[in-house]
């Protein structure tokens, strides 16, 4: 009897220490149970445009653990989704937002705001919200300045819940983690060790899966209790492979195939 209470404790202080899918804090829900991150949304398969809240909820839809998207900002310091730093001809950094309201995408869709975009993710209670915050080349301080107005947001919209950070920018991620000590942030660039980010308080590693192919990143990463993202990863044999390594994430155009993929290999 004793022995078996052990083992539960046991069992529970390990499970609390490392859980790279936890239940949510929201009542009446939990995240979705795979690997599968819709990457700009779920687009490709149905012609929408990448990043637009069309792809937002078809990735919802198809019941994805998560959906990517970009963040970038107006000259009028309004946030918006992009993947580009142009949006149909417009450098956004340099207009404001009432000029980008000028072009929209082939769906009829204007540039969504990162506010209206979070309103629409927390709407459903199922899938995370993988926010990338876009650094531009020239201006580290705008950087900044933008990284605190998205963890402003967040927090306005209280949709910290749903939110995981990932950027290109190393100084970005730690600004987050200032301002938000329990956000989760994954750094994307592939050139900073698995022991660095542990140590500067990140939550993973999201790098290019080539990054993986060298090395003992797997079985580091679980050591250390961080989770591992895999970007673009849109064939079925890389899919696989990162299956078999039990990779956390897997962030991919093709979010169909991966769910098929998935399927396959647990028959
Ligand atoms: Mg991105």
């Amino acid at each position: 009897m004793k022995s078996s209470i052990l083992v539960i404790t046991l069992m529970t202080l390990f499970t609390k220490s490392f859980d790279p899918q936890p239940k949510t804090n929201i009542k009446g829900s939990s995240w979705n149970k795979n690997p599968v991150i819709a990457h700009r949304g779920a687009w490709k398969k149905n012609n929408l445009p990448e990043n637009s809240i069309a792809s937002l909820k078809e990735a919802a839809r198809l019941g994805c653990f998560g959906s990517e998207f970009d963040v970038h900002m107006t000259s009028d310091s309004v946030l918006v989704i992009n993947h580009d730093a142009d949006f149909y001809g417009l450098h956004i950094a340099e207009v404001t937002y009432k000029e980008l309201l000028t072009k929209q995408h082939p769906n009829g869709e204007h540039i969504p705001t990162l506010e209206a975009y979070l309103k629409e993710g927390i709407k459903q209670k199922k899938m995370k919200l993988i926010l990338e915050i876009k650094p531009s080349k020239a201006d580290p301080k705008r950087d900044l300045e933008m990284t605190d107005h998205v963890v402003a947001m967040v927090k306005k919209l209280k949709a910290k819940e749903w939110v995981d950070y990932i950027s290109f920018s190393y100084d970005i991620l730690k600004r987050i983690l200032v301002l938000d000590s329990k956000a989760k942030v994954a750094y994307l660039n592939g050139d900073v060790s698995l022991e660095k980010l542990k140590a500067d308080g990140f939550y993973g590693a999201d790098y290019h899966y080539s990054v993986y192919q060298k090395g003992e990143w797997f079985v580091k990463a679980k050591e250390l209790g961080l989770t591992i993202n895999a970007w673009t990863v849109n064939n079925a044999d890389d899919i696989k492979w990162l299956l078999k390594n039990k990779v956390e994430f897997i962030t991919t155009n093709e979010p169909e195939l991966a769910f098929e993929t998935i399927k396959s290999e647990n028959k």
